[in-house]
């Protein structure tokens, strides 16, 4: 089986803290991870190609140089080729063109199986999987959260709903996004990060790379149909009203009447 897994590098956005005095984020220092859905979807692709000798596992991100580090990771926890996407022309992209630019891409490899994050912690839209998908017209499943394989063109996956699982069989080549509880990431080993580094190639394509599967009118800024307009930091709550000196029942009293003045009850 030929997978594919599509892999963002994003801040880690659980080290993002807010400057109370200027009520900003705060970026210094906060380091670059693996986006934790497709560092599950990686290890997924890992336990298939386990599971299907002969497969190979190739992960592909598309953003700026430093990305680098992301695609080594990757490799180190045993995916075979890395594919960095990476061109000024593609900056600036909204979800349809990036979505747009990494279709082209994967267009230019072979593939049974694609596998996304459900979400990406950043941006944290959950639209580029399935655009990927519609762009290369294959079958999707999002939400999944258990995967199998049976015979050597059919996959079994669980589907997450806010109430319910869905088991879908789906044939390939299809997509599937993958929940960070698909699977639990393994640890890259020594060996794999020396290999990574030493051994295995992260190849870069450019535009001038996908000119053939690329459609111009969809990638960067121009391409993107919608555009972020103004961005700002939520306001921090206020102190708050601390409630001394009261028995249990007028402080239960007490609450309830505040929670219906401000029409929360
Ligand atoms: C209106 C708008 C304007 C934007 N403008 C800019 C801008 O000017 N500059 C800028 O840097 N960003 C911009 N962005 C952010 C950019 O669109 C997103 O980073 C990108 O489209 C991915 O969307 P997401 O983070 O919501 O990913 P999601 O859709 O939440 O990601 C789902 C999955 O798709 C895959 N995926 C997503 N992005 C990538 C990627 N780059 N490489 C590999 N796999 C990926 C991952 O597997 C991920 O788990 C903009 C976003 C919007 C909505």
């Amino acid at each position: 089986m030929k997978i594919v897994v599509c892999a963002k590098q994003v801040p880690d956005t659980t080290e993002v803290k807010l400057d109370p005095k200027t009520n900003t984020l705060i970026r210094d220092g906060v380091p670059s991870i693996i986006n934790p859905d497709d560092k599950a979807g990686i290890e997924a692709a890992l336990q298939l190609k386990e599971k299907c000798p002969g497969s190979t596992v190739t992960v592909i991100s598309m953003g700026p140089p430093q990305a680098d580090v992301a695609l080594r990771e990757a490799l180190a926890m045993g995916c075979d080729d890395a594919v960095l996407v990476s061109d000024r022309a593609f900056g600036g992209a909204d979800t349809w063109a990036t979505s747009s630019t990494i279709a082209a891409a994967i267009k230019k490899l072979d593939y049974d199986v694609i596998i996304t994050g459900r979400q990406a912690i950043d941006g944290d839209t959950a639209q580029v999987g399935p655009q990927i998908a519609e762009h290369l017209g294959i079958p999707q499943v999002s939400y999944v959260e258990e995967l199998d394989v049976e015979g050597t063109d059919t996959l079994v996956v669980q589907r997450q709903f806010e109430d319910r699982h869905q088991i879908i069989e789906v044939k390939t080549p299809c997509l599937i996004t993958a929940l960070a509880e698909l699977a639990d990431p393994r640890y890259m080993t020594v060996h794999g990060a020396f290999d990574a580094y030493r051994e295995k190639e992260v190849k870069v394509w450019g535009l001038a790379d996908l000119e053939d599967t690329v459609d111009q009118a969809n990638i960067g800024l121009k391409g993107s149909p919608t555009r972020v307009k103004k961005s700002f930091t939520k306001q921090a709550k206020g102190a708050g009203t601390i409630l001394k000196d009261l028995s249990a029942d007028e402080a239960v009293t007490a609450i309830v009447d505040k929670l219906q003045e401000k029409h929360i009850i």
